[in-house]
């Protein structure tokens, strides 16, 4: 008979299944040189290099160091196909082997869409903290409609952190784009796949982070501080593309697709209330977020470290109307989705209500 010693059991382990998403990561500050090395790696000679127009400079500057055949700078938040489509022609035309994403979440958006279509090997730069560099995931819009899919085809083969390219995004931004990636571990701490492997990396996520991104909003120039939120934000990373998210996830893809709300602030906004929704369902993943962030609460902590960021704290002043807060709660009851707490209208209704002026969440 098989015994199980009381003292070598960790506690909370329970049957899991762990999958790790392939990947090269090169971490560290002025590794943005290896770039042109490491599509020689891949055996690639004619890159493609993806930007958002007000990086375009950086990419042309990368493209001649790999010595890339071209440069398409109109990368999109939310990845409408149209532009997709664009880079295609452009693609084909100067018949590209790679793809070289330099920029946020949008960017690296836009090479993944290229994968999926073509099959290019992607090397992947990520300047903010949004994460969507590790993750197999994609969510394109067409005619007002985003959709989302998984594959394989779409996570890079290799991604590099320079933490070089990290000082020139604003603390503001940065601020919002970390609170993004806190979104990414905390639901990863309660998600129904989730197991030992990822919540390491899910609380170590939250705490580089909670650490570093105050620091970056007085030293936005520090590279301690930046390396930090850039470790917090690839681990957060891991975390998205590893397990399943919840309810906040839900919402803020409901609220950034109805209402054109910008992403990353859109997250920090609901993530103290989401916590506090599921607070009572899930109090041991909620108290880890808590001991990450060194506060007593995990939604008042958060609420707690957006108003310390200077992040906006309601969906009005993003822009949404009153009268959304209905319409977003009807939305987001109509398929359910895997979350520790049932979704309730009533209590989602009241949820975005406060949300939505800027109310502190209710409960710890
Ligand atoms: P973003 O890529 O839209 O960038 C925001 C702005 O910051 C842009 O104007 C960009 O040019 C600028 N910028 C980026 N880095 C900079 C830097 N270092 N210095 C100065 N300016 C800089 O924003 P984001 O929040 O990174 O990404 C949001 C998009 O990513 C959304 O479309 C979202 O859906 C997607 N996303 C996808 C996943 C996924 O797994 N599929 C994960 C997270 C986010």
């Amino acid at each position: 008979m098989a015994l199980r010693s009381e003292t070598l059991a960790v506690p909370g382990i329970s049957p899991f299944t762990y999958v790790s998403n392939p990947g090269r990561v090169l971490f560290g500050a002025g590794r943005k040189r290896e770039i042109a090395a490491e599509l020689e790696r891949l055996g690639c000679r004619r890159a493609f290099v993806v930007c958002a127009p007000d990086q375009k400079e950086l990419a042309l500057r990368v493209a001649t160091e790999c010595g890339a055949r071209a440069v398409f700078g109109e990368a999109a938040m939310h990845t409408p196909v149209t532009v997709t489509q664009a880079a295609l022609s452009q693609l084909q035309a100067v018949d590209c082997d790679s793809l070289v994403a330099i920029g946020g979440g949008s960017t690296i958006g836009l090479s993944k869409a290229l994968a999926l279509r073509t099959d290019l090997p992607q090397v992947a730069v990520p300047t903010t903290y949004a994460g969507s560099e590790m993750t197999p995931i994609l969510g394109e819009t067409s005619e007002g409609q985003k959709t989302t899919l998984r594959s394989c085809k779409v996570l890079p083969e290799v991604v590099i952190y320079d933490v070089d390219l990290t000082l020139s995004l604003p603390p503001g931004l940065s601020a919002v784009s970390g609170v993004n990636a806190i979104a990414h571990a905390a639901e990863a701490l309660y998600a129904h796949d989730t197991n030992p492997v990822i919540s390491l990396m899910a609380e170590e996520g939250i705490a580089a982070l909670g650490r570093a991104l105050p620091r970056i909003l007085t030293a936005p120039s520090e590279i301690a501080a930046r390396e930090a939120a850039q470790y917090g934000a690839w681990l957060s990373g891991v975390c998205l593309g590893s397990v399943s998210m919840g309810l906040h996830h839900k919402i803020c893809h409901v609220l950034g697709g109805k209402f054109d709300l910008r992403h990353a602030e859109t997250h920090a906004v609901m993530l103290p209330h989401v916590v506090a929704y599921n607070s009572a369902a899930a109090p041991v993943a909620v108290a880890r977020v808590a001991k990450a962030l060194r506060r007593a609460g995990a939604a008042s902590g958060l609420f707690a470290l957006n108003r310390a960021l200077a992040n906006p704290l309601s969906l009005a002043e993003l822009g949404m109307p009153r009268e959304g807060i209905a319409q977003a709660a009807e939305q987001v009851m109509k398929d359910q989705y895997s979350n520790p707490r049932p979704l309730e209208a009533a209590a989602l209704l009241s949820m975005l209500a406060r949300a939505w002026s800027g109310e502190a969440p209710r409960g710890e």
